[in-house]
């Protein structure tokens, strides 16, 4: 990847599309940002929105309003198109049907334009998309990444950071699997400071209170919900969680994020998608990270998979 010439193309620039090329842009991580909507004229308002505020930054990134002919050699084509999500819902795999068109139409233009990089995949149900990118796609499985539980992941971290006064970035904890309520926690391996959480939980009775393991994680999966229902949609966690991911690529940086990846043996699950830590460089997923689970959680772990299985002969049909 040529640092001096890349880009991302972004497809579908409503809330969750254009904060995340803003947020790209603000950091500097490419030269080039394609803004692609099925609504045209708001594709080129952001862009041009976003362009105006070039002036101020940091770096002379060139951002436009496209088409999917531009997606030809973009580094990164991250997807957030949706159909708009129906308000009373809080289920992200009822948004599967509507999804299913969108995504064949948007994954089939981008192919045609001779397309080679890293699809990057957040729309909902994101690990059920991202499973049907790679099928339609035909790229190798590293090539095709859901954003998966990135996000869930930091909304847990926050959560510990805040309960005990510290920086989240003290918090090494997975949120794996699906991204939804089979989701789960590797409490196992999850440490604040090298500390066991679970312990950090008991010595800190004081601060933890009645905050158990079951209310963190029933807290991490409502997170999402918890803003949707106020404000209609989330926006910043998710761009910022895409943003890092597509940071890792665009800057070989080998980090290592629960990501939504295909697993085949891993965790003794087969041809499935769901997250799991991943060290993601310039080639994509390069390589799925096996944390040692114990029974119980590898098991929790397996149903996710399975969960999620179910749904894919819908779109093999
Ligand atoms: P939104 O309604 O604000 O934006 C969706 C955009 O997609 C709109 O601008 C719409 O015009 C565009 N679009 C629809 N069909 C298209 C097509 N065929 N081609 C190109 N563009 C098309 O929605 P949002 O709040 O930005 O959410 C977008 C998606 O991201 C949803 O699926 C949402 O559930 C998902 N999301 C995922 C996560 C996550 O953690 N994975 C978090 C938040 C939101």
């Amino acid at each position: 990847m040529d640092f001096k010439h890349s880009k991302v193309a972004i497809v579908g620039v409503g809330n969750v599309g254009a904060t995340t090329a803003y947020s790209i842009i603000t950091q500097g991580l490419c030269a080039e940002v394609v803004l692609i909507d099925v609504n045209k004229e708001k594709a080129y308002a952001e862009a041009m929105d976003m362009q105006q505020s070039i002036h101020f930054l940091n770096r002379n990134i060139k951002v436009t309003a496209g088409d999917y002919a531009d997606c030809k050699d973009a580094d990164i084509v991250i997807i957030t198109a949706s159909a708009p999500m129906p308000k009373e819902s809080n289920d992200r795999l009822k948004m599967l049907a509507p999804s299913i068109n969108i995504m064949t139409s948007i994954v089939n233009s981008v192919m045609a334009s001779g397309f080679d990089g890293i699809f990057l995949i957040v729309s909902n149900p994101v690990d059920i998309m991202t499973y049907y990118v790679r099928k339609l796609s035909g790229l190798p499985a590293h090539r095709v990444i859901g954003s998966g539980t990135t996000v869930d992941s930091a909304r847990l971290s926050c959560a510990l950071g805040s309960m005990y006064d510290l920086d989240s970035k003290s918090v090494q904890a997975f949120v794996i699997g699906e991204h939804g309520d089979s989701e789960m926690v590797a409490w196992s391996s999850a440490t604040i400071g090298g500390k066991m959480v679970e312990d950090v939980l008991v010595d800190n009775a004081d601060r933890t209170k009645d905050v158990t393991k079951e209310v963190l994680l029933s807290k991490t999966i409502q997170a999402g919900w918890e803003i949707f229902n106020r404000k209609g949609n989330t926006c910043y966690g998710i761009a910022a969680a895409t943003t890092a991911i597509a940071k890792s690529i665009l800057f070989n940086e080998n980090r290592i994020y629960p990501v939504t990846v295909e697993l085949n043996g891993e965790y003794g699950i087969d041809h499935a998608f769901l997250s799991v830590p991943t060290i993601i460089d310039a080639t994509g997923a390069k390589e799925i990270v096996e944390i040692k689970l114990t029974a119980e959680e590898l098991a929790a772990l397996q149903k996710s998979a399975a969960l999620l299985q179910a749904f894919y002969p819908q779109l093999d049909s």
